[in-house]
């Protein structure tokens, strides 16, 4: 446990914004988890792109997510792949999050061990930093039922 970890060569790969997904990284960096709308028919979507996949529009806004939600499915990643990079990291859990915004989100969960994770978990958004990008990972979080509904308005 206290023996220094070796130094790996391999470094994890960071996503590279596009025109369309720069928004999205931006507000990652900012502390906020953007979501593109239609300015059109009101879906909001993700993962973002240029246009609107419910009904084609190209006049998009983007929307301040509440950064909360719900374990979707998981898995448990044991076998690094991406060479060394996630060697030290398995077992860790890749998940899809259902936001309240009604968007599915692929993203790990953070803070506990990964078999922990469960369809239904609450969790909300926490900014991971690598490289030059803030990662939307997620955490377990607590919720007080009566609390979580009056917050919904
Ligand atoms: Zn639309």
């Amino acid at each position: 446990v206290t023996a220094p970890k070796p130094q790996r060569m391999a470094t994890k790969p960071v996503p590279e914004p596009t025109v369309a997904s720069r928004p999205f990284w931006a507000g990652c960096a900012a502390g906020e988890l953007r979501l593109p709308r239609c300015r059109d028919c009101r879906v909001v979507h993700f993962y973002p792109r240029s246009f609107c996949p419910a009904c084609g529009g190209a006049d998009l806004e983007w929307i301040r997510s509440r950064g909360t939600g719900t374990v979707h499915a998981t898995t448990v990643v044991r076998r690094p792949f991406w060479g060394d990079a996630f060697a030290e990291d398995v077992p860790y859990n890749v998940v899809l999050v259902a936001l309240d915004e009604g968007i599915t989100m692929l993203s790990a969960v953070v803070g506990v061990p990964a078999e922990s994770v469960y369809i239904g978990m609450p969790v909300a958004v926490e900014f991971v930093p690598r490289g030059e990008i803030s990662l939307p990972l997620f955490r377990p979080r607590e919720i007080d039922p009566s609390g979580d509904r009056a917050e919904q308005r």
